[in-house]
């Protein structure tokens, strides 16, 4: 059996016509009947007493054919990991407020490292130079509420004046 499977792999190396190896049959054009040994494997090739050189090259080169490589798509290929800017095609842009909030700490105001983004390096970056552009055009805040007066009992509501106001 593994004899078998060699010698089909090795087919387009060692070429065979009617199961008998290449060299032992004669590609010269004969003029007397040459008789090629009995085959004991079915093949699709007719069985002749002369050869026809063109045409034992063009056995060969269809037999050879069958074993040469195919073109498939790398099974062991690893899914791509993207970020979740990346995944969803998000521009990041300074005057997206909303956007921009969520890559900062509501306590500190610090801008939150790559380790707790899982950014990829170049949408971070843009995530860092856009909450600075933002905080220099004056769309988000630079200076936050310490974290120990964040939960202070409201004096009043700066939303609901008795009269309208600036700031
Ligand atoms: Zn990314």
């Amino acid at each position: 059996m593994a004899r078998l499977f060699a010698r089909a792999a090795y087919r387009h190396i060692f070429p065979r016509v009617n199961n008998v190896p290449l060299w032992r049959v004669s590609t010269v054009p004969c003029t007397t009947s040459t008789s090629v040994p009995n085959s004991s494997t079915k093949d699709s090739i007719p069985k002749q007493t002369s050869w026809d050189p063109l045409k034992v090259e063009e056995i060969i080169r269809e037999q050879s054919a069958k074993d040469m490589p195919v073109e498939i798509l790398n099974p062991y290929e690893e899914e791509r990991i993207q970020c979740i800017l990346c995944r969803h095609n998000i521009h990041v842009d300074y005057k997206n407020v909303r956007l921009l909030s969520q890559f900062i700490s509501p306590y500190t105001g610090r801008i939150y490292g790559r380790h707790i983004t899982r950014l990829c390096r170049r949408q971070q970056e843009l995530v860092e130079f856009q909450i600075t552009k933002s905080r220099k055009a004056g769309y988000m805040a630079v200076m936050l509420k310490s974290v120990e007066y964040l939960k202070d009992p409201r004096l009043f509501d700066p939303n609901n004046p008795d009269r309208p106001h600036k700031f």
